[in-house]
């Protein structure tokens, strides 16, 4: 995705105190720069393992998902659309993008590419487009228009990508595949936003996750607790643009054209799938937080979230009580 807007560099927020681990192995970690944003990766080796062969896959495979998604994205020329259906892995991941799509009511819809394009997200020159300019192109996009093509294999009938929403999700469980394959137990990826947790820490205990500050990127505004988790935040604060004193969020909703302006700050998403926990941070985000809350407790997708809103009220659900820390104001534990 290196079309895209000029990087916000997140550094990693975790809280992770890498000693006094039961098997003495001490962890590497490597940083790379990877879908406009730093990537790191922190693997505690298997004694048999070779360290920087561990961390020279994990890096490969998120280059290698980062081209293969950059491909796709706005799929301009009609034969990459014609290559998007014919490739099994980008098929498969917009069939479980456009069921994600359907079961969010579209608040999750990777047909967005000509709306973010017409706000200047990808170009870096932001602008506010006019009503009937984003009428128009709402008449272009869709995701039941994506699932028409792909039922009817018509790559002249694919709108054009946008596969951000879940291309670091992606990339984290292909890493985490790919390095439990070869025998790693324990790896802490740093995504962007993302965090995804492969096992626990070789002594069995839990990682600490750091949830960035969303009025403060330097900081944590809660901590948690997990092993074997996806943690994913969506956020108003990033690559977001300012205008006459308004700010434009890069999050999209897809029913409006607009850049979604409601009370939440952000949407930090905990689940045991990273494809999941990444499409659900972005459609919760255009939800709010009453559809968010809804959408929870309607039990489609086993998930839990952190919601904090603007005045920097934060509400959390049910599963993340005895493992989830803040100095904030607790609004509420969703059940
Ligand atoms: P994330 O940071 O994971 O929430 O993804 C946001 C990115 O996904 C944006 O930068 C856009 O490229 C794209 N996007 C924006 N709005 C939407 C939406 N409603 N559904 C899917 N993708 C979106
Ligand atoms: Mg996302």
């Amino acid at each position: 995705m290196k079309s895209r807007i000029a990087p916000f560099i997140f550094i990693l927020f975790l809280l992770t105190a890498l000693t006094g681990c039961a098997k003495k192995t001490e962890p590497v970690r490597r940083e790379f720069f990877s879908m406009d944003t730093v990537m790191q990766v922190i693997l505690y080796p298997d004694r048999d393992s070779d360290p920087a062969k561990m961390l020279d896959l994990a890096e490969q495979e998120v280059l290698r998902t980062d081209a293969l998604l950059t491909s796709a994205m706005g799929t301009a020329e009609r034969d990459s659309a014609a290559k998007i259906l014919n490739d099994s892995e980008l098929s498969a991941l917009l069939n479980r993008a456009l069921l994600i799509s359907a079961d969010t009511d579209g608040a999750f819809d990777p047909t967005v590419w000509p709306i973010v394009d017409a706000w200047g997200f990808y170009s870096g020159s932001h602008r506010i487009p006019k009503e009937d300019e984003l009428s128009a192109l709402l008449q272009t996009i869709g995701w039941e228009k994506a699932r028409s093509a792909m039922n009817a294999s018509d790559p002249d009938a694919l709108p054009k990508l946008d596969l951000g929403a879940i291309g670091k999700g992606y990339a984290a469980s292909t890493v985490k595949e790919k390095l439990h394959e070869n025998g790693v137990t324990s790896a802490i990826l740093s995504l962007g936003g993302n965090v995804s947790l492969l096992g626990s820490r070789p002594d069995g205990s839990d990682f600490t996750v750091g949830i960035r500050d969303p009025e403060d990127p330097a900081a944590y505004f809660a901590t948690l607790s997990l092993s074997d988790k996806a943690v994913v935040t969506s956020g108003s604060y990033e690559r977001s643009f300012e205008q006459d004193g308004v700010r434009y969020s890069h999050i999209i909703d897809p029913k409006t054209g607009h850049p979604v302006d409601n009370s939440l700050l952000s949407v930090t998403v905990v689940a045991d799938d990273d494809i999941l926990a990444d499409a659900l941070s972005t459609a919760l985000f255009v939800m709010g937080p009453d559809g968010a809350a809804q959408f929870y407790q309607s039990g489609l997708y086993d998930f839990d979230m952190i919601l904090m809103e603007k005045d920097r009220s934060v509400t959390i659900t049910q599963g993340l009580k005895n493992c989830f820390e803040t100095a904030e104001t607790l609004k509420g534990i969703l059940k």
